[in-house]
């Protein structure tokens, strides 16, 4: 019979010295688990047990440039995550909740600075239900085929802003902004993030 020893890979002990955000007690945590914005807390117990308001502050980034309160904490197509009793929250509805108490039912709360990751409220704004948005936008595109405005034109500014905003304001996907422009889903992707058409804001 032949004994196996498991071989356990030993990693150089490099974990750094964190405080606990909520027991304040110092726990190790992988310099690795850092970047992904663990090591807050030393124990899902010590997460969960803080209120949503204290989580939330947690994951606050400073100020940038722009006044953008950036997300450190999950982010999903973008947008920061936070979970509450079992649910995930989007962090800038929650960061706008905090605030200026529930969104009501059908509104949307929506970015001006076009930043999906921010959380600052000052950047937010409530609109309108995002599926009359989106309506409204279906009608004023189909005029736009049949003119001269023809999706497989050649991309303006113009064209470039609207794909943004779509992106950005009104929460398209990258696929259905490619549909309706008639162009491929990387374009989109390039255009979104700001590798080409640099110069257009
Ligand atoms: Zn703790
Ligand atoms: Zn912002």
């Amino acid at each position: 019979m032949i004994i196996s020893k498991k071989l356990k890979r030993r990693s150089p002990s490099e974990k750094v010295k964190r405080r606990c955000k909520n027991c304040k007690e110092i726990f190790l945590v992988e310099p690795s688990r850092l970047r992904r914005s663990s090591g807050i807390y030393c124990s899902k117990d010590c997460y969960r047990n803080l209120s949503l308001v204290d989580r939330f502050k947690a994951f606050l980034g400073r100020p940038d440039k722009n006044g953008c309160i950036n997300w450190q904490g999950v982010t999903c197509n973008g947008y920061g995550q936070i979970s509450n009793k079992g649910k995930q929250l989007k962090a800038h509805r929650v960061a706008w909740e905090l605030k200026n108490g529930p969104i009501k039912k059908g509104y949307s709360c929506l970015h001006k600075c076009d930043n999906r990751s921010c959380v600052n409220v000052d950047h937010l704004f409530i609109g309108t239900q995002l599926d009359n948005m989106r309506d409204m936008i279906e009608k004023g595109r189909h005029k736009t085929v049949k003119g001269d405005d023809h999706p497989n034109a050649k991309l303006s500014k113009a064209k470039i802003k609207k794909i943004r905003q779509r992106y950005f304001r009104y929460g398209f996907t990258q696929l259905e902004i490619s549909e309706e422009f008639g162009i491929s889903r990387p374009l989109v992707s390039m255009i979104v993030n700001h590798k080409i058409w640099r110069h257009v804001e």
